[in-house]
């Protein structure tokens, strides 16, 4: 396959775009409660039937140019969305890991906080079976690769863990227990000293972005803003770029 890159870099955009369509099934039904395999795809406003020639990823919402066929509303922006970011994510992980184990353990592991990220921002609630699952996934690929040190890993979860745990005691619910299980996890999985460029970025987008958004307008002060996205963004930029900035950040301190 290596001899077609393109060819390869096509295939797992495809893949990503398909995948980010299910994921985006597997939040809207968290909150409908619904089954994640039945009933078929509804049209959000219409509940008409949907046939596979609409639900082909990207494809479909373009050929459509975003409406439904039979009530012509236009489709969530988030449909396109999800399935460009997943693919972004399987073109990410292939670029910096080839197709071994560390793409399967990343891309698993992203897809799920993008899973964990649409339902925080629905339902401002962050599963406890999502955080396990991240957590157990993460824990088989140590006994696996049987790296990086578990210390490491477990340095990362205190930290992290411990930092939100203390940020939720001073700020009296700013952050929730999903918020501070999330965060142990995502310490686990980024290690030490990874883990405070993932706590520091979080803190730093979800600044920026509470701010705009207030700016704007399109919150009240009091409004919670999900945090999951946020950490999922920063977990991300840290798994490729966590020890550039981590290097960046010392240099300044010495
Ligand atoms: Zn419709």
């Amino acid at each position: 396959m290596s001899q077609f890159p393109v060819l390869t870099y096509l295939l797992l955009f495809m893949a990503g775009t398909a995948a980010g369509s299910f994921l985006n099934v597997v939040v809207c039904r968290y909150r409908t409660g619904q089954s994640i395999i039945r009933p078929a795809s509804r049209c959000p406003y219409c509940s008409e039937k949907l046939a596979p020639r609409d639900l082909i990823p990207l494809f479909s919402i373009i050929v459509l140019k975003g409406r439904c066929r039979f009530c012509n509303k236009g489709l969530p922006l988030r449909y396109p969305l999800f399935e460009l970011i997943s693919a972004g994510v399987f073109l990410y992980c292939y670029h910096f890991f080839g197709l071994g184990p560390l793409f399967v353990r990343y891309v698993v592991f992203l897809s799920l906080l993008l899973v964990v990220s649409g339902i925080d921002i629905d339902n401002h609630i962050i599963p406890n079976r999502y955080v396990a699952a991240l957590f157990l996934w993460t824990l088989g690929w140590y006994f696996i690769l049987l790296y990086p040190p578990l210390e490491s890993a477990l340095l990362g979860l205190m930290t992290g863990g411990g930092l939100f745990y203390v940020i939720a005691v001073l700020s009296k619910g700013g952050i929730g227990g999903g918020d501070i299980k999330l965060m142990a996890v995502l310490g686990f999985e980024a290690g030490w000293p990874y883990v405070l460029v993932v706590f520091m970025l979080a803190f730093l987008l979800g600044a920026a972005v509470g701010v705009a958004l207030l700016v704007c307008k399109k919150k009240q002060r009091k409004e919670p803003l999900a945090f999951a996205p946020f950490m999922s963004v920063s977990f991300f930029i840290s798994i490729f770029w966590g020890m550039d900035i981590w290097e960046w950040y010392i240099s300044f301190l010495f």
